[in-house]
């Protein structure tokens, strides 16, 4: 089962991926994450990725798709697979419509994760991610039980630099303009099911859980 989660940045698909991955045992693929670690280790892909992730654009195609093609080769892949921001654009989603069609696998499900504009800002900049394992939290809507510690594994909480107001509005115009246009595209193939992101992260996860049971 391959599933794709589609929504603006702060939209809250890692939050929901988390629980996703845990319920389903699905492979988890979250190209931001695996950027961030290379640049963090300083590997060539590190490198070149840098300055586009620090300015909130799209790191290109030729550097991302090569991730995910690599990603979906490895053996936990073999069950399923939750993609978590890619693809990010018309041209991401057929490049991975050429990486899935020689494995004989194709999207099951695009969940689309809707949420105001306003409130994308104040979760992106209220949100503090863990240093560790990655987990997400927001210093009001989600906090940790204890300040700065990640309830999972007890490592420290940091911003991410992306997340401050000027980055976050231009990753806000980033998705406008390149990825909001996967929606009608998955829409006309049938694959999408809408979610309101506003609600509570429980009453989205109850949503999700409906849309994959039907599958
Ligand atoms: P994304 O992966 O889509 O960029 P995250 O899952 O990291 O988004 O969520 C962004 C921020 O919003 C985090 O601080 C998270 O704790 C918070 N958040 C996620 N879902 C909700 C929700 N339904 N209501 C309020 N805050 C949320
Ligand atoms: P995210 O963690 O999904 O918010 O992604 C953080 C940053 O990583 C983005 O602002 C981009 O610079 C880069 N990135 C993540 N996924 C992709 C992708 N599919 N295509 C291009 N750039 C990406």
């Amino acid at each position: 089962m391959i599933i794709v989660l589609l929504g603006p940045p702060g939209a809250g698909k890692g939050t929901q991926a988390e629980r996703m991955v845990q319920k389903y045992s699905l492979a988890y693929i979250s190209t931001g994450d695996i950027l961030r670690s290379a640049v963090k280790s300083g590997s060539p892909l590190g490198t070149k990725a840098r300055e586009y992730m620090e300015k909130g654009q799209l790191v290109p195609d030729e550097l991302v798709v090569n991730i995910v093609k690599e990603r979906l080769l490895e053996p936990d892949c073999a069950r399923g697979a939750l993609l978590d921001g890619f693809p990010r654009s018309v041209s991401q989603a057929q490049a991975l419509e050429s990486v899935l069609s020689p494995l004989g696998k194709k999207i099951d499900r695009v969940i689309h994760i809707d949420v105001t504009e306003d409130e994308l800002v104040a979760r992106l900049t209220g949100r503090r991610v863990c240093r560790e394992c990655g987990s997400s939290y927001h210093i009001k809507f989600n906090p940790p039980k204890v300040r700065n510690v990640c309830d999972h594994c007890g490592g420290e909480l940091f911003q991410r630099e992306d997340d401050s107001l000027n980055t976050v509005k231009e990753r806000l115009a980033v998705y406008r303009e390149q990825t909001e246009p996967l929606i009608q595209y998955y829409s006309r193939q049938g694959l999408l099911s809408t979610i309101n992101g506003n609600d509570d992260i429980d009453e989205i996860f109850a949503r999700i859980v409906e849309i994959l049971e039907a599958l």
